[in-house]
C-alpha cells in the first residue's frame, strides 16, 4: 500500500466514513459512481474494484464488459453534503478512479482520465508540466412546483452587481462552503452578465487535478443549488439572445526546475516563443478542438457575434470576441493564454486533452503564430476576416464532428477508442436535432403558411 494510500485509510477511520462513491467520468463527461462501504477501501487499493464497463456510455461490448476501478488517493474527499447531523449514520466520501482493463491490466483506452494523463505523459516526454484554471460559468434557475428545472432565472441581476438585486448570492456563498470543504481554494466570484447567470473561480492546478476539479465542481453546484430549491445549469445557452456560459481556460507550461515556460519578459505581450507555438497550434486545429470543447448542439448557440464568446479563430492581448486572449500578467508565473471557445458542457478529460495536444503539436512543428488581433472582430465583414486571413468556427456540431473527422492531431489526442465513439455518439445527437422542430420553426411558421 503506497503512503498516500496508506493516508486515506487512516483519514476514513479518523472521520467515521462509511461509504465510499468511487468516481470516474463517462466519455460524455458524466460523473459515474460506484458506492462501496468503506471496509472495502484497502482492497480498492490493492486490487481495485471490478464494475461491469458494457452498460457505461461509449464504454465497451457486453463481451469485454469487465472493468476495474483504481482509486486516487490524491482525490479523496469528505463529500459535505452528504455528512450532515440531519442525516444519520458516519460520513461519505469519494475518490476518482482511473479505469483498468481486467484482460490486459492496462488502462483502459476509453477512460478519459487516462486520454488526459497520456496528454501530459506526451508534456512531460517534451518537458512540460502543464497547468490549467478553467472559468466556469452557469445559471441558477428556478423549479417549478414538481422540482423540475424551469428556465425563470431567479434574479435580475447583472455583471458584478451586489445584493439585493443579485438574490443569488447567497446561494452562491453556500456554493463557496461547500466547494471549500471538498478542499477547492477559491479565487472569487461574481454575477456574470446575464440575468441569473454566475461564475466562481478556483486557483489552478496541474491540468489532470484540474479536470477533476471541474467534475467536481458541477456536481457540488448543482447539489447545494438544489438545496435552495434552484436548478444550476451548466448548459452553454439556455436562453437565446443573451449572454450564454463559457468555460475559459487559462493555460501555461512549466518546465521542470518550476519555470513559466510561457513567460518572455522581452516580448511585446511577455509571452514565450514557445507560449505562441502553442497557440498557433491551438488556432490551427480549432475547427476540430470544438467538437471536444464544445460538444453539444446548443454549444454553437453560444458560438455567435456578439455575447462575448468566440467565433472568429485568432488571438489577442485585449479583446474578448477572439478565440485565444492573452490575459495581463502581474507577475511571470502568470503569464499564459486564455482559451474562450471551451463551454461547460464539454468533458473536461477530453477538452483539456485535445488542447494540450494541438498546443503541443504547435511547439513539436515550430508553427508560426498570427499576430494578434486587436479589434473587434464581430464588426469585420468578410473582405477584412479574408485580408486579415481569420476562418471561423464550425457554426454547428455536424460540422464540427467533420472537422474532427479531418483532423488527425485531435483524433490522435482522443485515441482510436474514444474518437470513434465520441464521433458516433455526437453524429447521433446531431441527426437526432436535423430531424426534430423547434419551436421557432413553429412561431415563425404555423400561421404564417
Ligand atoms: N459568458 C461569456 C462566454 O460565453 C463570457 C463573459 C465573460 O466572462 N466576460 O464566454
Ligand atoms: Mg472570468
Ligand atoms: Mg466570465
Ligand atoms: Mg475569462
Amino acid at each position: 500500500l503506497s503512503e498516500a494510500a496508506q493516508d486515506v485509510l487512516d483519514e476514513i477511520e479518523d472521520k467515521d466514513v462509511d461509504f465510499l462513491r468511487l468516481q470516474f467520468t463517462d466519455i460524455l463527461g458524466t460523473v459515474k459512481n460506484v458506492s462501496v462501504p468503506a471496509d472495502q477501501a484497502e482492497k480498492a487499493f490493492t486490487e481495485g474494484i471490478y464494475f461491469d464497463g458494457s452498460s457505461i456510455d461509449g464504454f465497451v461490448r457486453i463481451q469485454e464488459s469487465d472493468m476495474r476501478l483504481v482509486p486516487d488517493p490524491a482525490t479523496f474527499s469528505i463529500l459535505p453534503w452528504r455528512s450532515r447531523d440531519d442525516i444519520d449514520g458516519g460520513n461519505s466520501a469519494r475518490l476518482i478512479c482511473d479505469v483498468h482493463n481486467t484482460s490486459t491490466g492496462e488502462p483502459f483506452a476509453g477512460d478519459p482520465r487516462g486520454v488526459l494523463q497520456d496528454a501530459l505523459d506526451r508534456a512531460e516526454e517534451m518537458g512540460y508540466t502543464v497547468n490549467a484554471a478553467p472559468e466556469p460559468e452557469f445559471f441558477l434557475f428556478e423549479e417549478d412546483e414538481d422540482g423540475r428545472a424551469t428556465t425563470e432565472t431567479n434574479d435580475a441581476g447583472g455583471y458584478f452587481d451586489l445584493a439585493p438585486k443579485d438574490l443569488a448570492s447567497d446561494v452562491r456563498r453556500d456554493i463557496i462552503y461547500g466547494l471549500e470543504d471538498m478542499g477547492f481554494d477559491i479565487e472569487a466570484s461574481h454575477h456574470e452578465v446575464a440575468e441569473g447567470q454566475h461564475e466562481i473561480n478556483f486557483e489552478y492546478d496541474d491540468a489532470l487535478a484540474t479536470a477533476d476539479n471541474v467534475a467536481t465542481f458541477r456536481s457540488v453546484v448543482r447539489a447545494i443549488a438544489a438545496e435552495h430549491d434552484l436548478h444550476a445549469t451548466f448548459m452553454p445557452k439556455p436562453i437565446p439572445r443573451i449572454n450564454g456560459s463559457g468555460m475559459h481556460t487559462h493555460l501555461s507550461l512549466f518546465t521542470d526546475d518550476g519555470e513559466n515556460a510561457f513567460h518572455d519578459g522581452d516580448d511585446e505581450f511577455n509571452l514565450s516563443e514557445t507560449a505562441k507555438q502553442f497557440t498557433a497550434g491551438i488556432l490551427e486545429h480549432a475547427p476540430a478542438l470544438a467538437a471536444v470543447t464544445n460538444p453539444t448542439v446548443n454549444s454553437y448557440k453560444r458560438l455567435v457575434p456578439g455575447y462575448e464568446a468566440p467565433v472568429y479563430v485568432a488571438w489577442s492581448d485585449r479583446n474578448r470576441s477572439a478565440l485565444i486572449r492573452k490575459p495581463a500578467a502581474r507577475i511571470p508565473a502568470a503569464s499564459r493564454i486564455e482559451a474562450r471557445f471551451p463551454d461547460p458542457s464539454c468533458n473536461p478529460y477530453l477538452a483539456f486533452a485535445a488542447l494540450i495536444h494541438a498546443g503541443l503539436d504547435g511547439i513539436e512543428n515550430d508553427l508560426e503564430c498570427p499576430d494578434p488581433v486587436r479589434e473587434n472582430i464581430y464588426e469585420f465583414d468578410e473582405a477584412k476576416r479574408e485580408e486579415y486571413g481569420i476562418e471561423t468556427l464550425p457554426t454547428n456540431l455536424g460540422e464540427a464532428i467533420d472537422e474532427l473527422e479531418d483532423d488527425e492531431v485531435v483524433l490522435e489526442a482522443l485515441g482510436p477508442h474514444i474518437s470513434e465513439k465520441f464521433v458516433e455518439a455526437k453524429t447521433e445527437e446531431f441527426r437526432d436535432y436535423l430531424v426534430d422542430v423547434s419551436e421557432w420553426e413553429i412561431d415563425r411558421y404555423l400561421e404564417k403558411f
